[in-house]
């Protein structure tokens, strides 16, 4: 490939090719790196899964969790999946990735519900690559009996853009799954570019309000339009609706004002490492058991 590319630069001539064969060259080096490293990684299990809590505020529970990886690199320390997911994406390493961070979360569910914490469910992010996968749902199928989970209680959150790559393909898939029993949700929902004409033909169950609505929502009419209007639509199509980034009392107060209530972010806690979701899990129930409705929790 980096031959294709040096040969592509050439052809433009002159300081073009000095250009580009220089910045390639860096940005090459730096894919080949990141690729052997996050090789490395897998081999050496440095990624953790952590979860943040979702809750519904109509109850003040949290009903279930978000996994969302992290590297824990021997060197660099705690990297964010924006720093590697893409690279992941491109090489293909998000088919092994993907397939333990569904596999891990499951199990780490079924650990929990045998704890006597029955009522929850855990929300797993799917990249394009795996939804293509010739047996993707196969293969979350298999996952759900060997951790010995209901399939209610997976959910699985695809994105426009994921959904958009291949509509055709994209909705067979979310109907097998459908069938299967999962949930689905659109994650970042109303950033991409999918149409109101497809959302009718996906078998979602919950749309996910993307964290940039939320942000200025008691500010900026203009997000707090979108926000109430998104609402709405789930109401209409009869879809639930949550929404992520939930930073400040005000946001969750606008929020359930007009009628979403259920939701996720650094207000109730920031997303915590398995042991660490223990005790937010026994905080919350604690709280509960005090009577109170809206859990503060370890942000
Ligand atoms: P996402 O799925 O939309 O996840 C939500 C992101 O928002 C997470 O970032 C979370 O830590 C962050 N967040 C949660 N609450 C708040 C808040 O109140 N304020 C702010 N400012 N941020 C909040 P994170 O963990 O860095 O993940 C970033 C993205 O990486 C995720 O966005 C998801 O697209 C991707 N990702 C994470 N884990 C996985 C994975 O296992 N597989 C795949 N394919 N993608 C993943
Ligand atoms: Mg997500
Ligand atoms: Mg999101
Ligand atoms: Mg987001």
């Amino acid at each position: 490939r980096a031959d294709i590319a040096m040969f592509r630069a050439k052809e433009l001539g002159g300081d073009n090719y000095k250009f580009y064969t220089h910045a390639m060259r860096e940005q090459l080096g730096e894919r080949v790196q990141m690729e052997s490293a996050l090789r490395q990684a897998l081999e050496r299990h440095e990624f953790v899964l952590y979860y943040q809590p979702q809750v519904d505020i109509g109850s003040g529970r949290i009903v279930g969790m978000e996994a969302l990886i992290r590297w824990q690199h021997p060197e660099m320390g705690m990297v964010a999946p924006g720093r590697f997911i893409p690279v992941a994406e491109e090489t293909g390493m998000i088919l092994q990735m993907g397939a333990w961070v569904l596999r891990s979360a499951c199990q780490q569910l079924r650990t929990w519900q045998c704890e006597g914490r029955r009522h929850l469910r855990v929300a797993v992010n799917v990249s394009a690559r795996q939804m293509a996968e010739r047996d993707f749902v196969g293969s979350v199928a298999d996952v759900l009996t060997e951790a010995g989970l209901s399939p209610d209680c997976l959910e699985l959150e695809l994105t426009e853009s994921l959904v958009m790559n291949d509509v055709e393909h994209a909705i067979a898939v979310m109907h097998q799954l459908k069938k299967l029993g999962v949930k689905l949700a659109i994650d970042d929902f109303g950033t991409g570019y999918s149409s109101l004409a497809h959302l009718k033909r996906f078998t979602v169950d919950v749309l996910k309000i993307d964290q940039a609505f939320v942000r200025d929502l008691t500010v900026d009419p203009d997000d707090a339009a979108i926000v109430t209007t998104i609402i709405a639509l789930a109401a209409n199509l009869n879809l639930e609706v949550i929404s992520e980034g939930v930073e400040t009392l005000d946001q969750l107060s606008f929020l359930r004002e007009h009628g979403c209530y259920q939701m996720q972010g650094y207000y109730f806690s920031r997303p915590v490492p398995a042991t660490v979701f223990g005790a937010v899990l026994d905080e919350n129930e604690a709280r509960l058991a005090a009577g109170e409705r809206v859990p503060l929790g370890v942000a």
